[in-house]
């Protein structure tokens, strides 16, 4: 077996093992490819879009092995609601866009938030996405008027922040 056999068998038996975490942790379904994650056992990736002017890293990018489509999954494993918050709505959307510029056609149309007890699929409408990119450049225009930076250097509370995907000046 050549060394670079045997990094591509390591790498895919360490993605099947972060599924298998991710299924057993989360609940969220298993039949999946983890292509990056926030977690630790595989590299996370950063996304960009230098257009909408966002970028992030989603907790996990997976793609679904019957279908070979790609999707961003949110997990917020403190939140205990029944409805999605509209904060976590736009986040996940600003992930969807960016794993559509990074991934086109092999983008999914949807993305996962989940719940302690609840997970919401949401299909990137073109409805949300209007409101995703508004709410960037609300954010930003704000930022422009009042030049208010970042006061703290405290990387969990941007890890937690509804509007990191957006921040350009997030810790996480
Ligand atoms: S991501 Fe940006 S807005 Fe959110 S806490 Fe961090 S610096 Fe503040």
């Amino acid at each position: 077996m050549t060394g670079v056999a045997g990094v591509l068998i390591a790498m895919g038996v360490l993605s099947v093992i972060a599924a298998w975490l991710l299924s057993r942790t989360t609940g969220v379904r298993s039949d999946v490819t983890v292509i990056a994650t926030d977690a630790g056992y595989l590299s996370p990736e950063t996304l960009k879009d230098p257009a909408l002017r966002i970028r992030g890293r989603p907790d996990y990018l997976v793609r679904d092995r019957s279908t070979g489509t790609v999707y961003p999954i949110e997990l917020k494993p403190t939140r205990d609601a029944a409805e999605l918050h509209e904060s976590d709505a736009l986040q996940l959307a600003a992930y969807m866009l960016l794993t559509e510029k990074r991934y086109g056609a092999a983008f999914a149309g949807y993305g996962v938030v989940r719940y302690r007890s609840a997970e919401f699929r949401v299909p990137l409408t073109a409805e949300l996405r209007r409101r995703c990119v508004a709410a960037a450049e609300a954010i930003r225009a704000a930022r422009r008027a009042t030049a208010i930076h970042r006061s703290h250097e405290v990387r969990a509370k941007c890890w937690a922040c509804g509007v990191r995907s957006v921040c350009d000046e997030s810790l996480a």
